[in-house]
């Protein structure tokens, strides 16, 4: 029998996380298996019958030398649809992060939601950003609000 579920478990540690796909789950300290990435449970599903969860994002994204500064509920769809080369960071928040930051960089505006990518608005997003990939950083805001609606 110890082969079989030997097996079984080979498969398991390879697979990489239900939710956000970046990691497999790893063994935390308090012997519970985690994604490294988005701290969701092994084992643990999202209940189907719960609308997704809404986290609303600013997004910090560069075209050439210029930054636009928006924002969405729905990253992946939205990022498709902008043509940019290098998405610097995610924020949490929306509308009224979105305009503060629009009022804050408004010096650096260059029309619409496009800022010159100044070392100030850089050094801004890069901070934001800090050493966590912005798609990793998202992946764990989804998967603590879903944790938020479940328990
Ligand atoms: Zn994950």
């Amino acid at each position: 029998m110890s082969a079989p579920l030997g097996s079984v478990r080979a498969v398991i540690d390879a697979a990489t996380c239900v939710l956000c796909g970046f990691a497999p789950p790893e063994v935390d300290a308090d012997g519970i298996r985690r994604c490294p990435v988005c701290r969701w449970r092994l084992g643990d599903s999202p209940d189907p019958d719960l609308p997704p969860p809404r986290v609303e994002v600013v997004y910090y994204l560069r075209w050439e030398q210029r930054i636009k500064i928006g924002t969405t509920r729905q990253p992946r769809q939205r990022l498709a649809a902008i043509w940019h080369q290098e998405l610097l960071a995610f924020e949490p928040g929306g509308r009224t992060l979105e305009r503060a930051r629009h009022e804050q960089f408004a010096h650096l505006r260059a029309g619409g939601e496009w800022f010159r990518a100044d070392p100030e608005l850089r050094a801004h997003a890069a901070a934001i950003a800090g050493d966590v990939p912005p798609w990793h950083r998202y992946a764990r805001w989804v998967a603590d609000a879903l944790r938020g609606a479940v328990s």
